[in-house]
């Protein structure tokens, strides 16, 4: 048996699996592929219209906000946020707690002013900032949920008069949140929502419109809300993977039964973390995420060690990032608790034979 614990594209409900697989070959009985149908045909349109109706029921959005399914990963969006909001004698105020923040600060810098707000940069992006004051007449306030490299994850939204706007890349549908507060949310498809080649995105209608550049019409997300997400040939297999996913989601129970099972297995992971001294966790305990756990061991050739034996017991993905080294360990909503139950069984055993 295999445990998944890749960080991105990373494990999808085994149903889900199942679902596309036979949807590749014959897409609800109809004879056809689901890669052979039009994206204008009644058969794709169901598709976009489940999709996009359960992702609004799961975050409960209201009627001021639109929901998309747009081209290429989260880094598109890092450029087409500051193209449709940010003029270029306007500032937007950005938080650097990741390496994830910071490509989206470069980006932003193409298009207007930025002041960062505050950045954990001298200390490896192993905490987050606190504390800090968000300019009033920014044009809008950018961060990231969920550090997917570093292991941090903000627990609760920053509190500003100015449009919110996130990454949840690495956390969106985790954990419920008052998804309304946002003027703008985005989050490449292939951690929680399905597979690799689709963002979601939430944006509240009275923000756009408001830049005095000309947009190109596949980056103003007005042609594509005037579209319903099909200005173009959309990645039709990635949006159908979404939808089964998002179905998983809602059968599960939703938000709220997602966020409990997680916080069940970070407990069990972060608890065994903590009482085996072998391992370190790099993160402050209050920014710690419960989407990426990060840790290390202060002698490298033990890493290896545990590495090849997490190997060995089919555990794959638990190599930390070149960046911060060590270990890192995804609990994305698909990761079922046994998988966790499971490597901290093997933490157990390898602390007592190393103690
Ligand atoms: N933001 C976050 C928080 C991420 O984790 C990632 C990818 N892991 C990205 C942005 C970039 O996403 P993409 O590779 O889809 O452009």
């Amino acid at each position: 048996m295999v445990h998944n614990f890749n960080a991105g594209p990373s494990i999808l409900p085994k149903e889900v699996f199942e679902q596309a697989s036979r949807a590749i070959v014959d897409y609800n009985g109809t004879g056809l592929s689901i890669l052979e149908i039009g994206h204008r045909t009644a058969l794709f349109q169901e598709v976009v219209d489940e999709a996009m109706a359960t992702a609004r029921e799961l975050m409960k959005l209201d009627s001021d906000h639109e929901l998309l399914f747009l081209h290429g990963g989260a880094s598109t969006q890092f450029f087409q946020v500051p193209m449709n909001l940010l003029n270029e004698q306007d500032t937007a105020a950005y938080l650097d707690g990741g390496v994830w923040g910071k490509k989206a600060i470069k980006e932003a810098k193409l298009f207007g002013k930025v002041e960062v707000v505050a950045s954990s940069k001298d200390r490896n992006y192993s905490y987050l900032p606190k504390g800090y004051r968000i300019p009033e007449n920014a044009s809008y306030f950018h961060y990231t949920t969920n550090n997917t490299i570093e292991g941090t994850q903000m627990h609760s939204i920053p509190e500003t008069a100015v449009p919110l706007i996130a990454d949840m890349s690495s956390d969106i549908l985790s954990r419920v949140m008052d998804f309304n507060r946002f003027a703008l949310i985005y989050a490449g498809a292939q951690k929680n929502i399905g597979a690799a080649g689709v963002n979601m995105v939430v944006v509240r209608k009275d923000i756009l419109g408001h830049v005095s550049r000309p947009l190109p019409s596949m980056m103003d997300y007005r042609e594509h809300i005037a579209a319903g997400s099909l200005l173009n040939t959309p990645p039709v297999f990635a949006i159908y993977v979404c939808m089964l996913t998002l179905r998983w989601l809602k059968q599960l129970g939703g938000v709220s039964a997602i966020e409990a099972i997680n916080d069940r297995k970070a407990a069990l992971l972060y608890d065994t973390l903590d009482r085996l001294p072998v391992f370190r966790p790099t993160v402050a305990k209050e920014d710690r995420s419960k989407m990426n756990v990060v840790f290390v061991m202060d002698d490298e050739t033990l890493e290896k060690e545990f590495l090849a034996e997490c190997k060995a017991n089919g555990m794959v993905g638990v190599k930390g990032h070149r960046n911060v080294g060590g270990f890192r360990v995804s609990l994305y909503n698909a990761m079922p608790l046994s998988s966790v139950r499971t490597l901290t069984e093997l933490m157990n055993e390898f602390a007592l034979k190393k103690a």
